[in-house]
């Protein structure tokens, strides 16, 4: 059984300095594309879920997806996780769906009732042996629903707050804003993240894994083809990735990554499209997008150290 929860994931990530990918999951490409990579490089694996991927592609299809993915990939430990849940009901429907993981994103709520919902969520996912993902502070961007602030500068998690979050909430990881940002238009000139949040939260609650949100690179060839072939997305930046490689030896454990997903398969549908003009199988278009994101991923894997640490996550 591939099915797990992140715990010994999180353990491993601290003890040898490297972060968990986290891949957001939308359709059977996307995520054939995020598997074939993992298998390939033995990684662990958190495939998360947002409500508008469920939205978009139904509770039931999705959850079949991703049933394929655990039974035929008994090597690789693989933990479901709901990507930022907005309400007890919300990650208490998907506790009862069987996922191993939830994110209780209440950090728009003032500090103490960030704690109440958080509590509740603990509460009702411990007693299923489900983990939790609180967040503290607040990111910038926008991601589905998800709408973040301006200056990520001026919202950054407060590390003494961050000591009484979890020890009141009882969370398993929490989603610290450390300078990043949601979305492919995060920043207009090249950000610095605050590593000293990051080191001072980590002094003050050793062993304790940390969550990177918005952590996409927006690399530079995806969106170089997408304006090629037609596109439009002038001032697209992200995350450096010696930035998310230095957080992932740090406490980091939990990488999350989707816009650097949805970047791989538009570009290579774009230059498909742009190329063969008289294409109109879905299939000569959308398995490339397959493997461009397979490629994308393994890079990742790689930026995060995560190769070849399946097998010690088990
Ligand atoms: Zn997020």
């Amino acid at each position: 059984m591939a099915l797990v929860g992140t715990k010994k994931m999180f353990e491993m990530a601290l003890k040898g300095g490297y972060a968990i990918g986290a891949f957001n999951v939308n359709n059977m490409e996307i995520t054939q594309g995020i598997v074939s990579a993992v298998v390939e490089e033995k990684s662990p694996l958190i495939l998360q879920v947002s409500r508008g991927a469920r939205k978009y592609a139904g509770i039931s299809y999705l959850n079949a997806i991703i049933n394929v993915v655990v039974s035929e990939n008994p090597d690789i430990p693989i933990a479901t996780h709901l990507d930022h849940g907005d309400t007890f009901e919300t990650c208490k429907q998907f506790v009862d769906d069987g996922f191993t993981s939830v994110m209780i994103d209440a950090s728009k709520l003032p500090f103490e009732e960030n704690i109440t919902v958080t509590k509740k969520v603990v509460e009702y996912a411990h007693a299923r042996d489900v983990v939790v993902e609180a967040e503290l502070g607040q990111l910038g961007g926008i991601e589905e629903d998800v709408v973040g602030v301006e200056d990520v500068g001026k919202h950054l998690t407060e590390p003494d707050q961050a000591v009484e979050f979890v020890e009141r909430s009882g969370c398993d990881s929490l989603a610290v804003a450390c300078g990043t940002s949601h979305g492919a238009y995060k920043f207009k000139i090249e950000p610095k993240l605050a590593f000293d949040v990051i080191e001072k939260i980590a002094e003050k609650l050793p062993g304790f894994p940390l969550v990177m949100h918005g952590s996409s690179s927006v690399l530079r060839e995806f969106v170089d083809l997408i304006n090629k072939y037609g596109g439009d997305m002038p001032d697209a930046m992200g995350v450096p990735e010696e930035a998310i490689g230095k957080a992932a030896k740090m406490a980091i454990c939990k990488v999350n990554i989707d816009t650097d997903l949805r970047l791989a398969v538009t570009a290579k549908i774009r230059q498909i499209l742009a190329e063969r003009p008289s294409e109109f199988d879905p299939r000569k278009y959308l398995g490339p997008g397959r493997e461009a994101i397979k490629d994308m991923v393994k890079h990742k894997l790689d930026v995060l150290g995560c190769s070849g640490k399946a097998a010690e996550c088990m």
